[in-house]
């Protein structure tokens, strides 16, 4: 019998979101497919309580690796133990998050290692003639296109929030299997000696996790003007992120760059202040639920994306948009 296999590392002894959108993907190819069962092999240290939560969120059977040496997990080691599990459980799909350690190193190297090929980035997918034709953009998000896997097991990465988990249903059952580690198996030739979660050290609230974003671009003028997104980000509860000339010239981390070059999210609601609408920036904020612009020039490229927009100036606009959300939440 044939599966789809999910892969997701564990951080923080929990379940990262995009490991509950896989299954949530997966849940829906097996739906439309003969493709089989959805495994999800999950790795980490101190997770085995975890293990019943991906079966309620959509796993038939979760491969589990809970080992103290997966703590700071690396790639080298994640992407041993996933080709051992793809050999072992021969998948005909196997799924990762474009986002994160398993998808954007491992995906890759693992695709190569199995001689098969892999999909990138994709946001969806259509079942034809029950063959899977993968979605994703190109051309920095100006097209999508339908891209078919040839090889024994196809390899895909999934763009972080395509998919919404489903809901937990507590009365979901599955299996719950052991994958024992050998200790050569956690060796590697470059050891992680710190992790430090940058984005939310340097900028608040992280653009992966944020279902807010408030982003703003050159048009914010200098660093003081982007400290009122600040303060509507903080009255929002959102995370603040930046077009490509505001993290150049320091107003953002670079970590908070949106765009082709940079992060690639998808909020329920993006707020786009003093940003032109470039295509690279709208490669990475593109797939946002909805968009609103404020922007002084109506003939800025952003309005023809933007589900609303607001032509002004941002010093008219964003100080009572800020005082009507404050209003709001004291109600
Ligand atoms: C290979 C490559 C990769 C790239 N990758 C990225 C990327 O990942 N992310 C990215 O963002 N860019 C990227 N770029 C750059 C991209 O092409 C644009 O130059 C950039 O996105 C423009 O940023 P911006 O909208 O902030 O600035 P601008 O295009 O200069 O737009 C500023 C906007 O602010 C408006 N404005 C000015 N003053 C006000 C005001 N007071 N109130 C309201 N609105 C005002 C203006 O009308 C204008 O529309 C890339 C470029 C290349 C070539």
């Amino acid at each position: 019998m044939t599966s789809i296999l999910t892969l997701c590392v564990s951080t923080h002894s929990s379940i990262p979101r995009s490991g509950l959108e896989l299954l949530a993907a997966a849940r829906s190819l097996s739906q439309q497919t003969d493709v089989g069962p959805v495994q999800m092999l999950f790795l980490g240290s101190g997770v085995r309580e975890l293990a019943p939560a991906l079966i309620h969120h959509g796993a038939d059977q979760v491969l589990l690796v809970d080992h103290p040496g997966l703590e700071h997990p690396n790639d080298e080691v994640v992407l041993g133990i996933a080709e051992k599990v793809v050999r072992q459980f021969a998948p005909r799909v196997v799924l990762l998050s474009h986002d994160d350690l398993s998808g954007g190193h491992v995906g890759p190297r693992l695709a190569h290692r199995l001689k098969t090929g892999i999909v990138t980035d994709c946001t969806g997918f259509a079942v034809q003639d029950g063959h899977i034709r993968w979605l994703r953009p190109v051309y920095g998000g100006k097209a999508m296109a339908y891209m078919c896997v040839r090889g024994p097991v196809q390899i895909v990465t999934i763009r972080s929030r395509a998919f919404e988990p489903l809901p937990a249903d507590p009365l979901r059952t599955g299996e719950v299997q052991e994958v024992p580690l050998a200790p050569e198996a956690l060796s590697a030739s470059v050891v992680v000696v710190e992790r430090v979660e940058t984005a939310e050290a340097e900028g608040g609230l992280s653009l992966d996790r944020a279902e807010i974003i408030v982003s703003g671009g050159r048009g914010m003028g200098s660093a003081e003007g982007f400290s009122i997104l600040h303060e509507l980000a903080r009255v929002l509860g959102a995370a603040v992120g930046g077009s490509r000339p505001a993290a150049d010239m320091g107003w953002v981390p670079h970590s908070h760059l949106v765009g082709q070059t940079g992060k690639i999210v998808a909020p329920k609601l993006y707020i786009a202040v003093g940003i032109s609408g470039a295509t690279q920036h709208m490669a990475g904020a593109g797939s946002s639920k909805t968009i609103v612009a404020i922007n002084k020039d109506p003939d800025a490229p952003i309005f023809k994306l933007a589900h609303i927009g607001v032509i002004g100036e941002w010093e008219k606009i964003v100080p009572p948009l800020i005082q009507a959300f404050q209003e709001m939440r004291s109600r």
